[in-house]
């Protein structure tokens, strides 16, 4: 068997061109621009490309961006006021912190510090709450576009066996919950394992779908699963340049030997990746809707 390949950046294009009408019809009909507000703290180069991708993707669409670049050495009480500030301005629907911030920086207090209705991000306790009790206002983004890959590809999820390797808060543990909430689409057998597992390979083998969030290249080879399993693959590891430069990139499983067994796999890059950065937009226009009280 050779797998379906999966692709994130089909997926979110498509996505992204409901996204655009809906945000077209919005301006139209209400007058309302959904707008978002990135912030980023020094120079990391990799959080510039993120931030970056934001911008466009926000321009793309038609909605209002602004950016705030903030050297590294910006005091924690700097930061808060600028979120306070963007907490209340109008404009601004969604609030975006890109992570990892600088050590100086107490990561907790600056993102329980989002209002939780701008918190698109998905990341506030309050938000954490919603989605545990299946009543989301915001799901995480990374965990949103797993879900969407699997339900627009027509995976059978509901009664599936889901294993996720990995139980990060912005990956592991919300993709989990997601999967396990008694809805359309959802309602699997949900099993998370860890560092802690005694034999991964025992439940990998078992599952009908499998996510892996590990990030550890070839954390999932080919005897680790079953004939016909359905894979996403969240990592994202870097080992080494192309003679170009760029960096290789490849996820945590060992994609070449494992879609030869499974029916359908997402690649990397081009899986989950597009979609992160698509599920954001969704938010922000999400956030705009309810501040407009129109969702
Ligand atoms: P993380 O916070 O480092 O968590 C990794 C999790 O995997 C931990 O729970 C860890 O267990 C577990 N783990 C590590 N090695 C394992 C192994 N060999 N067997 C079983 N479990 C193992 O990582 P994350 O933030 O969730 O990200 C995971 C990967 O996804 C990374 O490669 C990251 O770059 C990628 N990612 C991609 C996107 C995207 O948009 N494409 C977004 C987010 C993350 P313990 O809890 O026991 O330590």
């Amino acid at each position: 068997m050779t797998a379906q390949i999966i692709s994130g950046t089909e997926i979110a294009k498509q996505i992204r061109e409901e996204l655009k009408q809906e945000i077209a019809g919005l301006k139209q009909k209400h007058n309302l621009v959904p707008g978002l507000a990135t912030v980023l703290v020094g120079e990391d180069p990799a959080s510039q490309v993120y931030v970056g991708q934001k911008e466009k993707t926000c321009q793309a669409l038609g909605m209002y961006s602004e950016r705030h670049d903030l050297p590294a050495d910006t005091a924690e009480a700097a930061l808060l006021s600028l979120v306070d500030r963007l907490n209340k301005d109008p404009k601004v629907h969604g609030i975006l912190v890109q992570l990892p911030l600088p050590k100086h920086i107490n990561e907790t207090r600056v993102l329980y510090a989002i209002d939780p209705k701008k918190d698109v991000d998905g990341f506030h306790p309050v938000n954490v709450g919603k989605l545990m009790i299946g009543e989301p206002d915001y799901i995480p983004c990374t965990p949103h576009g797993i879900w969407q890959l699997l339900v627009r590809s027509g995976a059978q999820v509901e009664g599936a066996e889901v294993v996720v390797v990995g139980r990060s808060n912005i990956v592991g543990k919300p993709i989990a919950n997601i999967l396990l909430q008694k809805k359309k689409g959802a309602n699997a057998t949900v099993t998370v394992c860890h560092t802690g597992t005694r034999d991964i390979a025992f439940h990998t083998r078992r599952a009908d779908i499998l996510i892996v969030a590990a990030g550890r290249p070839k954390a999932v080879t080919a005897d680790m699963v079953k004939e016909g399993v359905v894979v996403i693959d969240v990592g994202v590891n870097r080992i080494g340049k192309a003679e170009s430069g760029k960096d290789i990139l490849v996820g945590d499983v060992d994609f070449d030997a494992v879609k030869e067994k499974a029916s359908a796999i997402t690649p990397v890059p081009g899986g989950v990746g597009p979609m992160t950065i698509t599920m954001l937009m969704l938010n922000t226009v999400k956030a705009a809707k309810l501040a407009a009280g129109l969702s």
